[in-house]
């Protein structure tokens, strides 16, 4: 912001603002530059008041999750980072389906909800189809924006639509049909989505037997932790599964578990999770995920795409 504009925006703003916040305790990767100021919003009214002021100013803002999926370089975020809660924590059951009493069953979530909260929701409710993301950490917003997946099946498989507000704090919806999935990565058929926030999303889900639905995101639960390591600071898998093959396929055979920049480690347990192992800064991680590309790219002449959002 310009001199001054952080003293107009004191005044503007009536909400909760943390100003130069390290982003470190909004990722999961337990790293991260500072954020000019991070503003937690908790309605649209507001959410349109605040992208209305900062775009006349022209002052940079982007909105998170949970953070795990991002790392902030060290310089940080010059600009206003958004963090949805409040009403944006709903999890609703919409009408027109509770009166049909028959399949399929619309289920909204707002972009703010935890994934987690939302499975607990629908298994408590009975509602099969969410048990895929069991485990999965991370916002509504962010899973929808990265098109978050796991055992052949994303969100863009469960999605009727979702509700986006634009840069001028005009609200759409756009319905399956505009929306333009790909791997870890969702698009409007219009629009990119890098200029949009997902408030909301509809669900569309199947009545079905709790247990059954219980069983089945336990064994999803089971299986994540099989796979991935325990207790470690990370976002997951850092980079993108090439077509046709794994990335921590291509990294282990590169010999690169264990590999280490600073306090950022390749995992033993799995190749494409780089670990946080106490204090590693973001050029730690960053720069190991460099040699770990260039490495495998003098290997198997593949370069792997980070699947994490760089900011
Ligand atoms: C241990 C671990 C395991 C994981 N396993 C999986 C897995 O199995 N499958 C998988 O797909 N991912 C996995 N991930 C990655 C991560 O959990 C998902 O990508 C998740 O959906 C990110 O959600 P988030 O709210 O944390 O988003 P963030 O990390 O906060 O943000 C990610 C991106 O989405 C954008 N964004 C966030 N909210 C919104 C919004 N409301 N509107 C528009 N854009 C938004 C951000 O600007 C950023 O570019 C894993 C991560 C960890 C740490």
């Amino acid at each position: 912001m310009k001199p001054g504009e952080r003293w107009e925006f004191a005044a503007f703003w009536s909400g909760e603002v943390l100003w130069d916040v390290s982003m470190a305790r909004y990722s999961t990767l337990r790293t991260g530059g500072p954020a000019e100021a991070l503003v937690t919003v908790t309605h649209l009214a507001e959410l349109k008041k605040l992208l209305a002021w900062l775009e006349e100013r022209c002052i940079p803002w982007r909105v998170v999750g949970r953070g795990s999926n991002i790392l902030v370089r060290s310089k940080g975020f010059a600009g206003v980072i958004i963090q949805l809660r409040g009403e944006f924590n709903h999890v609703i059951r919409l009408e027109e389906s509770v009166e049909m009493g028959s399949d399929p069953v619309f289920v909204r979530a707002g972009a703010g909800c935890s994934v987690a909260k939302l499975v607990a929701w629908c298994t408590n409710h009975a509602l099969g189809g969410m048990e895929f993301m069991a485990g999965i950490p991370g916002s509504v917003g962010g899973a929808v924006r990265m098109n978050a997946g796991a055992w052949g099946r994303a969100m863009a498989d469960s999605l009727r639509s979702i509700i986006l507000i634009d840069r001028l704090g005009q609200v759409m919806e756009v319905d399956h049909s505009g929306l333009r999935p790909g791997y870890r990565r969702m698009e409007l058929a219009q629009a990119s989505l890098d200029d949009l926030i997902v408030v909301a999303a509809t669900f569309v889900l199947k009545r079905g037997r709790q247990r059954e639905i219980l069983r089945k995101c336990r064994e999803n639960l089971k299986k994540r932790r099989e796979k991935q390591p325990a207790n470690m600071a990370s976002a997951g898998s850092f980079f993108k599964n090439p077509e046709g093959d794994s990335a921590g396929r291509l990294i282990d055979a590169a010999g690169l578990k264990g590999l280490r920049h600073g306090q950022a480690m390749v995992s033993p347990d799995h190749a494409n999770f780089l670990v946080n192992i106490g204090g590693a800064t973001p050029e730690d991680i960053l720069s190991l995920a460099g040699e770990v590309r260039e490495r495998v790219y003098q290997k198997f002449g593949i370069w792997l795409e980070p699947e994490v959002h760089i900011i």
